[in-house]
Order: C-alpha cells, then structure tokens, then sequence
C-alpha cells in the first residue's frame, strides 16, 4: 500500500465530490481505466472501498477520483462526511483489466453512465495527453444536466481534438438542456462509430453494461471488442 494525502475535496455535482489526492512514492502508478482499493480505519477497524481514477496516468504524483455520495459504504461516507484536506489514507496501486494502452486499438467507443463514467474520463484524458493516433468517442448518459461530470473539460477536449468526440445524452432533461436526451440505444452507437477494429469500453449501473452489450452484438460486435466494467 501507498500513503496518501487529501489535497482537494470539491462538490462536483449534487451527488458526486472530486477528490485530489498527493502520492509522493514514485513506485505508484496505474494504467488509464484503472481503480484502486483505498483502505481508512474507523475506530481502529480497517475499511476498504474500490474507486476508479478519473486523472490520466501521465500525471505523476497525483491522482483524482470522483464518488458518488452514499450512506450505506462506510468508505464511501467517510469520504464525501468526514474526510478533510491534508487526512492521509492508504491505497494499492492501480489495478483490474479495463485499461487501454495504444496498442490494443486505434480506434475507441467508451460508453457511461452516471459515476461509471470515471474510468472513461482517465481514458479520454490519457488520450488527449499522450495517443494523438487514437481516436475516442465519450458517449455518456446522465438522469440530468447537472449530474454531467466534467462537463467544461468534455465539451473543451472535444472542440479541440480532432481524435476526441463526446455524445452526451440525459434521460430527464429539463428546458435548458438543449443536447441529446434519452438512453444509450443502437442508434447512438451507431453513431458513435463501428468500424471493424473499434474497441468497446463498458462502465456503468447494473442493467446498462448488459443492455449496452446485447445491443452491439445485436449490431454484430464480437464479445472480443468489448470490455466491461463492473463494480457490483
Ligand atoms: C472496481 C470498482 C471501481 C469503483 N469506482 C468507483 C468510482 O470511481 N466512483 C464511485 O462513486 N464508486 C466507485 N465504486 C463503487 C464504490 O466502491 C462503492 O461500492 C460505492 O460507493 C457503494 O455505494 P452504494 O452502496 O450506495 O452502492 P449502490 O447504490 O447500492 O450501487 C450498487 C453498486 O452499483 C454501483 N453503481 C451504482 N451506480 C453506478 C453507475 N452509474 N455506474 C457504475 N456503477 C454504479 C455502485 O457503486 C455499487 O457498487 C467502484 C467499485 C468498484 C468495485
């Protein structure tokens, strides 16, 4: 295990808080897609909760993660109640297969919703820092505008890439949201792009990673091209 230090605890959207954290041993890392067990003791007993990185890998000596709020996951509450500036915590080093590195595709699909968007943005960060040969569509579904995460750095990276595409859609819109609204469905995939090399990045609640898939193979994507994320 890693020791951390909180270095910035910020209200994102009404139900998720970003957290930045200082890893200063130079032995971390992680690769983009990644997630790590982030272990407090409460009352001398220890506690562990998975959370993904939402900070590309070509960061050194910091990460950042996004957590939706819940009263239920004693790390997780202890997170978005308790936790202040400057507390230190122990992680692992990045884990799990849902990553990307250049040489598995040029050409890739990440699908989300609500907080599974997380490792997605780690992704989409990574290849707007470092894989300008890739090319990587966001297509994110929301309840609602302001649960849209990262909303300013999705819109920017898209304008000013152009190997980044995000489709943004909200299942509840309101009168202000004048993009795309309703669920992920085949048309969208579609839309998002199906060439015969895409890889497919699944991360979201329970029932949308199994919707998403039923729907690419049904459009003939090989279980080979999709790689899914789940944190149940
Ligand atoms: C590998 C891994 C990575 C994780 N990364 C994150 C993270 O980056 N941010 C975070 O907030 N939590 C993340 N979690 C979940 C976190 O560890 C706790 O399980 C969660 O905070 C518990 O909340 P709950 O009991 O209210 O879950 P519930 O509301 O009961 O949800 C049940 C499970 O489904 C998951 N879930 C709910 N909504 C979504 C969604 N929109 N997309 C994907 N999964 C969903 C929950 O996190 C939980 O694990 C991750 C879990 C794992 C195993």
């Amino acid at each position: 295990m890693f020791t951390a230090t909180l270095t910035q605890i910020q209200q994102a959207t009404p139900s998720v808080k970003l957290f930045k954290l200082k890893v200063e041993d130079p032995a971390f890392h992680f690769l983009a897609g990644q997630w790590i067990d982030l272990k407090i003791e409460l009352d001398g007993a220890p506690h562990l909760g998975g959370y993904s990185m939402t900070s590309s890998p070509v960061v050194h000596g910091a990460i950042e993660l996004a957590i939706k709020s819940s009263t239920r996951h004693p790390v997780t509450r202890w997170l978005h109640e308790q936790a202040r500036i400057g507390d230190t915590v122990q992680i692992s080093g990045g884990q799990g297969v849902f990553v990307y590195q250049p040489e598995m595709s040029q050409r890739i699909v990440l699908v989300g919703a609500g907080v599974g968007v997380t490792p997605l943005i780690s992704i989409f960060r990574y290849v707007a820092d470092a894989v300008p040969g890739t090319d990587a569509t966001l297509v994110y579904s929301i309840p609602s505008p302001d649960e849209f995460l990262f909303r300013d750095e999705i819109e920017r990276l898209s304008l000013q890439f152009n190997n980044l595409h995000s489709l943004v859609s909200v299942t509840q819109p309101d009168a202000h949201w004048h993009g795309l609204s309703g669920r992920t469905d085949a048309a969208l995939l579609q839309r998002a792009g199906m060439s015969s090399d895409t890889l497919y990045y699944l991360c979201g609640p329970q029932g949308m990673v199994e919707d998403v898939s039923a729907m690419l193979a049904s459009l003939g994507v090989p279980a080979s091209r999709i790689i899914y994320e789940k944190w149940w």
